[in-house]
Order: structure tokens, then sequence, then C-alpha cells
């Protein structure tokens, strides 16, 4: 009998896979390539992932579009926001706020998905704060500073004031990588990709995570001969 019921009425093959959502957050300074990780893990649909799209008062990059990269917002709905209690959590960022919205959140996780956060160390704080062993942290560096710089340059979307702006916050962020449960330095792109995977995959299987796995195991012990 491999798909059995288990004593609490689930079937044994859903007991086994069923678990709790997580919540994945990448933080890294400006131009160490963050972004370009999580947007292209939110768009692999067999990694599972939802992603948060924030909400700035941030002024929109040519490249950018609202409702995917960012909602773009003014300040007065941002506090508006704030005040109904309809961040999760919020940061003031290079002089820009930034927020994550709760109800797409909740949302996600009630359905049992997980999700991905590209926020700074303030927010990753407060979420940690709020949702404790739902979340995983991971910290993004760049292999080495002249390397960051290269990266915020040669996008060219930003001011060459905004870049030093964003140059002088990546001390004060990197040095907050202590306070993340893993820790990649972004050399190579794929590279990257593959330790996200096996963070993602070995933190799916992570027993606290796994909420049928008593059911599951007393269906097991159920079949087993008893010794005595
Ligand atoms: P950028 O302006 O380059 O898109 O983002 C600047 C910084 O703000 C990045 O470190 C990014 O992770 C962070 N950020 C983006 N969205 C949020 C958010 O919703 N909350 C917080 N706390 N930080 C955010």
């Amino acid at each position: 009998m491999t798909q059995g019921r288990t004593a609490g009425g689930q079937d044994a093959k859903d007991a086994k896979d069923a678990r709790r959502g997580l919540i994945l957050i990448l933080s890294s300074p400006s131009g160490a390539g963050k972004t370009t990780l999580t947007r292209a893990i939110a768009q692999k649909s067999d990694w599972g992932l939802d992603l948060s799209i924030s909400v700035t008062t941030r002024a929109r990059r040519p490249s950018e579009i609202d409702g995917r990269d960012y909602r773009f917002i003014d300040r007065e709905a941002f506090e508006d926001l704030r005040t109904r209690d309809d961040l999760l959590e919020w940061a003031e960022v290079h002089g820009n706020y930034y927020g994550t919205p709760r109800r797409p959140v909740e949302k996600t996780l009630a359905q049992g998905r997980d999700m991905i956060f590209d926020i700074d160390y303030q927010g990753t704080r407060q979420v940690r704060q709020r949702l404790q062993d739902d979340v995983v942290t991971v910290f993004i560096l760049p292999p080495s500073f002249s390397e960051l710089r290269h990266r915020l340059e040669r996008r060219a979307e930003d001011a060459p004031e905004t870049i030093e702006r964003r140059l002088a916050n990546a001390r004060t962020e990197m040095q907050r990588w202590s306070e993340y449960d893993y820790v990649i330095v972004n050399d190579d792109l794929d590279e990257s990709f593959r330790a996200l995977q096996a963070i993602l995959a070995a933190e799916r299987l992570r027993r606290s995570r796994r909420t049928g796995l008593s059911a599951f195991v007393d269906g097991l012990l159920a079949e087993a001969p008893d010794p005595r």
C-alpha cells in the first residue's frame, strides 16, 4: 500500500509533500546582480516562486514597467499605505521609500505557495520579525568593489550623482552580510542560479516546514512489522 489513508485522513502521498510556504529574501548592495537574479528566478515557473512587487516613490527607470518591476507611487500614496498597515515592511533607501504590499504575500502563503522578495536589510529585519521561521534570507555580494562600480556605470540608467550615492551606501549595506542565512558571491550568474536552486531545494525539505511528515511516518510505521 503506497498511497493509503493516514491516521489524519490525508492521502499519504500528499502528506509526505505537504509543507508550509516560505519566503526567500535576496538582499545586496545595488549592482551586485540581485535584481537580475530575482527577476529571472520569478520567470522560471518550475521554481514555483511568486515575485513580490514592491511599491516605491523612486522615479521609474526607462527600462522599467509600472506593475512589473515596481508600483511607482508618490509619497502621499505611500504614506496612506503605511498608515492603513497595508505594508508588510517598508524602508527609506537612497532617499526614496520602498515597501512590500502585505495582502499579496498573505494570499500567496495561504495558497501554500512560495515567494521571492528583493528588499534591503531594513526590510529583511522586519519580515523576519513578523514571519520568523517562514523566511529564508540570502545576501548577494559582488566579486569586488570595482566590479560593483563597473556594473552600476554599465547599467547607465541612473544619473552620475545617483551612482555615487549608491556606491557610498553600498558600504553600509555590505556590512549587514552576517545577518543572513546564506551568502553568495555573484562572480558568475549561472553559478549563482545553481546556488540559489540548491538553497531553495534544501529549505523546502527542512523538517520544520513539512507539516504532513508525522502523518506520513505514522502510515509507514503502521505497515512495518512490530519487532515484539
Ligand atoms: P532600486 O532602486 O535599485 O530598484 O532598489 C534599491 C534598493 O531598495 C535595493 O536594495 C532593493 O533591494 C531595495 N528594495 C526594493 N524594494 C524594496 C521593498 O519593498 N522594501 C525594502 N525594504 N527594500 C526594497
